[in-house]
């Protein structure tokens, strides 16, 4: 037997569409969104306060797809969505999703890259993802250049997305680059866009996004999002909370409660892409865009802007458990609570925060970029500290042991698999991965999980270990094959493995064990070459995949008679010694 959603979770009102565009589903109230005239503006800069309305973005949405439309000769009822591949490279800006929707509206793809990347990380991503143009900001301009001039991508097809002048010393976009407002302006004196003319089904074939994930082994790979994925997880979270939501209504009025909230995370990464700049703006909410997270930035920000929840990440929870005074230096009292994924929360940290903030509400939400987000979370009336809460609807899961058994009871753990209408398409031009991972309607999610009964009497998830190898360094993900492979054309490397070691402040740090190669001379110290080989990643690798976990040097990497590393033994015996210390 599945498990499913407990009964207090409403079923879908409608099944998600599959014959729209996220940006028709995301802009039309026929499809349950929050009326547009009574929205909060979706986007508000956190910076400048600059915002657009929902009606206003709706606008924009449609002029800037007759700019992108006039200037690439695209039409939106001919070609595939891979001759539209758009790379975005940005801190996040007012403008990021009404591109990602302009794209859509055309039947394009958006291919968010995270804007702490070096060139050579995004040049691999541009690659990778066909991407036929660039859209950037000022401040990450030089880097894009160069990596799309090794994509491939022309510097005429490299764009500017506007972000506020604290970030650009002042400076306007450089002569030479056209901005969104350029195309926004030119598209508005273009001739009406023909509706999109899909079947049924169409929706649900179509590549929207095109996101980074290593998965369960290996690099990161282009993760295929379709339009009704992103729809139906959407759907999924907004049905989730409205009996939470329902309780926070205005006593005696029936327009559904909606609230500020903080838009700090990296809109690069799938848990801001839907959960914030999806969810929330389908729901009416307003979504305050922080271009990064900056401790004082982030509290002037909820001040200034009153906001009502904030979504973060477990890094940034401890910062503020430990800078108590700090926060006591700013009017915090619109926050109502927080929402918490990418990594697990420690039920210490949980604490911790509850403390300083009795009355927040602290919910805390499990998923992957091959679900679209959300498999699970906790609701504000069903709160259980080290929980990830309960199954959305329209999820079915499965706890499967090693050797293959179906767990039917509580307290049993095994890896979870999960069916839900926002289980990804696959991974691009990768067989493997995609027969290893999606099997027989199932997400195999390289997680360990077990089920408990909760106080309140209904079933909760709790995440209980990674049997993948993937690092997630302050919820950033790092593949350890990416780091071996870079390793390994060292001339001292002889063969190594990374595997992921605890740390207070990322959650989790790459270390790696590393065997000589017979070149290294007897004098070379230890610490030495280990400095060496940390520098070697640090010249090459963006910060959060350094490996600060040190590097161990060892005669031989366990593997199995077929040559994968044994990781497990590896980390066990890490245990052991940082046990023994
Ligand atoms: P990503 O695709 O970058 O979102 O990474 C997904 C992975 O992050 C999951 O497979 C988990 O290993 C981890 N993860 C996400 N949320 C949680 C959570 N609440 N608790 C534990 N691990 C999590």
């Amino acid at each position: 037997m599945p498990f499913y959603s407990p009964p207090w979770v409403p079923k879908l009102p409608f099944d998600p569409p599959d014959s729209i565009s996220i940006s028709d589903f995301m802009f039309d109230e026929n499809y349950g969104r929050h009326p547009l005239g009574y929205s909060k503006p979706p986007f508000t800069c956190g910076l400048s306060g600059k915002e657009y309305s929902a009606l206003e973005v709706r606008e924009r949405i449609d002029q800037l797809a007759r700019g992108l439309a006039k200037e690439f000769g695209w039409h939106p009822n001919q070609g595939s969505e891979w001759d539209k591949v758009i790379g975005v490279f940005s801190v996040n800006t007012l403008d990021t999703l009404t591109l990602a929707w302009a794209a859509h509206r055309l039947g394009g793809i958006q291919t968010p890259v995270s804007a702490a990347y070096n060139a050579k990380e995004l040049e691999y991503q541009l690659k990778d993802a066909g991407a036929k143009c660039l859209f950037t900001c000022l401040p990450l301009l030089k880097t894009s250049l160069e990596a799309a001039e090794h994509a491939g991508i022309p510097k005429n097809r490299v764009y500017i997305l506007e972000v506020p002048k604290e970030l650009t010393g002042g400076h306007g976009s450089p002569n030479g680059f056209k901005t969104v407002d350029d195309f926004i302006r030119e598209g508005a004196q273009q001739p009406r866009l023909e509706p999109l003319n899909w079947e049924q089904g169409h929706g649900a074939k179509r590549t929207a996004f095109l996101c980074y994930s290593s998965g369960t082994s290996g690099l990161p790979k282009g993760v295929m999002i379709s339009h009704r994925n992103v729809i139906a997880n959407t759907m999924q979270l907004a049905t989730f909370e409205k009996p939470y939501r329902d309780t926070l209504r205005q006593p005696g009025t029936q327009v559904d409660y909606n609230e500020t909230a903080l838009g700090l995370l990296p809109m690069s990464h799938i848990y801001s892409l839907v959960v914030i700049c999806h969810a929330s703006v389908y729901r009416g909410d307003g979504v305050v865009v922080l271009p990064k997270f900056e401790f004082a930035t982030f509290l002037q920000a909820i001040q200034r802007f009153k906001i009502n929840s904030l979504y973060l990440v477990p890094p940034i929870i401890i910062v503020m458990t430990k800078n108590k005074q700090t926060m006591d230096k700013y009017d915090m009292s619109s926050v109502k609570g927080i929402f918490t994924g990418a990594a697990p929360l420690g039920e210490e940290t949980a604490n911790d925060l509850q403390s300083i903030f009795p009355n927040w509400t602290i919910r805390q939400g499990y998923g992957l970029t091959e679900t679209s987000t959300v498999v699970c979370s906790t609701s504000g009336h069903d709160i259980w500290f080290g929980s990830s809460g309960s199954f959305l609807p329209s999820i079915e899961a499965k706890i499967v042991t090693p050797e293959g058994t179906e767990v039917k009871g509580y307290d049993q753990p095994g890896e979870l698999l999960v069916k839900s209408p926002a289980v990804v398409l696959g991974y691009l031009h990768n067989d493997k991965a995609n027969k290893e991972t999606f099997q027989d309607g199932y997400m195999r999610t390289g997680d360990e999980a077990l089920i408990r009964k909760a106080p309140s009497g209904h079933e909760h998830v709790f995440i209980v270990d990674r049997i993948k190898e993937l690092i997630k360094v302050k919820g950033h993900q790092v593949a350890p094959a990416e780091l071996e492979a870079h390793l390994l054309t060292h001339p001292a490397v002889n063969d190594c493995a990374v595997i992921r070691v605890p740390d207070e402040k990322a959650g989790e740090v790459p270390k790696a064990f590393v065997v000589k190669s017979p070149s290294v001379g007897l004098e070379e110290s230890d610490r030495m070459l280990a400095r060496q080989l940390q520098k070697y990643v640090e010249e090459h690798k963006t910060r959060y995949k350094w490996i600060t976990g040190g590097i161990e040097f060892i005669d031989a990497i366990p593997k199995s008679p077929s040559g994968k590393i044994l990781r497990r033994f590896l980390r066990d015996r890490e245990k052991e010694s940082r046990r023994r210390k």
